[in-house]
């Protein structure tokens, strides 16, 4: 008998009959045994559409009323997949972020778990109870509902499963697991049986949406197991992301390839190199709360330097304005950007103890006439910036020149 955390998206409770179906899942479980707590969001388009209700009074929606409106999506479907439960026969009852409680931080839309209280679940598990938590809420010190971010009740099954100290978090979603890329881009990407946690959240990063950034973290940090699954399936394993990597396998040394197309690039030419330059440009964009991505800065020449960085393609212009107030500080010669690019990156644990890699990888690219732009790694990660025409060859490319087709 295990405790397991399970928890549904979006799409795997989008409508009455899928809410069935996940009852039949959890009732499963149930039968066999286990303490099963299942999270789930809001049925699918749902928050999206009570964001664009709010907006609709207030173009920029207060974030407290915007938290207190997001949260009813979520509300909705603990309550709908409860009688579902109770109507097989499996006896079940839900639970608001408020009510568990999950106690956050009062950074309302974004806000940060700080404790759960067990109690109430525990109660309910051992009389034999399912428990159905709403994800994506919590609640801060003073009583405010608020909501942990897009994509939040990832996070909101991790954390419970952390703190019921459960033997495993499962989570359910639309795909059978991590894929070493995108199959809409390369149909031969395989499914993964295993991923480390340091890779997933790469992948994560780079834009594989499999699973919210944070609660990959949070995994990590905790050390909960954490598998991902089809709702739509009944076989599989799917994907378990793993603490460690496993010292007894031949680690592949490419676990997969990631790509964002969201970017943009900007660069400042000719600006001073003199202490405090980077400052005064990253510090300028980071006070308009715009991510840095890619940070590069040439080898000056003639007491000038010039400075590039990347960020989110929706930020493009934002920074792009900002840029020209520090040139006008600072004296730099031009502004130049590109808003037509993309990242490429290939993740994986194996490259820190293999050399060779990033040469693989560029001589891949060259052969197919690709120009790189920029180039960035870490110690299990080669990230190229290229032209957004490029994406996806080069992931097809570099998918086969890592042996993942195989
Ligand atoms: N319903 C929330 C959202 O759409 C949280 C989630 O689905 O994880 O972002
Ligand atoms: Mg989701």
């Amino acid at each position: 008998m295990a405790l397991i955390v399970q928890k549904y998206g979006g799409t795997s409770v989008g409508n009455p009959e899928r809410i069935k179906n996940v009852a039949k899942r959890v009732a499963k479980f149930h039968a066999q045994g286990h303490q099963v707590v299942v999270v789930v969001s809001a049925m699918s388009g749902e928050t999206n559409k009570l964001i664009a209700l709010a907006k609709e009074v207030q173009a920029n929606p207060d974030p407290r009323e915007l938290d207190q409106i997001c949260s009813t999506g979520e509300q909705v479907t603990i309550g709908l997949l409860s009688m579902a439960l109770m109507d097989i026969g499996v006896p079940a009852r839900s639970y608001t972020g408020g009510q568990v409680k999950v106690l956050t931080d009062s950074t309302f839309t974004k806000a940060r778990i700080l404790s759960i209280d067990e109690a109430n679940m525990r109660r309910d598990l051992e009389a034999g109870k399912v428990v159905v938590v709403a994800g994506f809420q919590g609640v801060d010190a003073d009583g405010n509902i608020t909501t942990l971010g897009r994509g939040g009740s990832d996070t909101s099954g991790v954390a419970l499963a952390a703190a019921l100290k459960a033997d495993e978090c499962q989570i359910y979603t639309d795909v059978d697991g991590v894929y070493t890329t995108d199959p809409r881009v390369v149909p031969e990407a395989k499914k993964l049986d295993t991923i480390t946690f340091e890779e997933m959240l790469e992948m994560a990063s780079l834009g594989s949406k499999v699973l919210q950034i944070r609660s990959v973290e949070f995994a990590g940090k905790y050390k909960v197991k954490l598998r991902v699954l089809s709702s739509f399936q009944d076989e599989g394993e799917g994907t378990l992301i793993t603490v460690e990597e496993d010292k007894n396998m031949e680690q592949p040394i490419i676990s997969g390839i990631a790509f964002n197309r969201d970017e943009a690039k900007l660069t400042m030419l000719g600006v001073p190199d003199t202490p405090g330059i980077a400052y005064q440009i990253l510090g300028a964009i980071a006070d308009a709360n715009i991510d840095v991505d890619m940070i590069i800065q040439n080898v000056g020449h003639d007491g000038t330097t010039d400075f590039s960085f990347t960020v989110n393609r929706g930020d493009f212009a934002k920074a792009q304005g900002i840029l020209e107030t520090v040139k006008a500080k600072l004296g730099g010669r031009e502004i130049t950007g590109d808003n037509k690019i993309c990242k490429v990156s290939a993740v994986g644990v194996g490259m820190r103890s293999h050399p060779g890699v990033a040469s693989k990888m560029f001589k891949a690219l060259a052969d197919e006439g690709i120009n790189i732009q920029m180039i960035s790694t870490s110690e299990i990660k080669i990230s190229v910036v290229l032209d957004e025409k490029y994406l996806e060859l080069a992931v097809r490319v570099l998918h086969r020149t890592f042996g993942l087709d195989q």
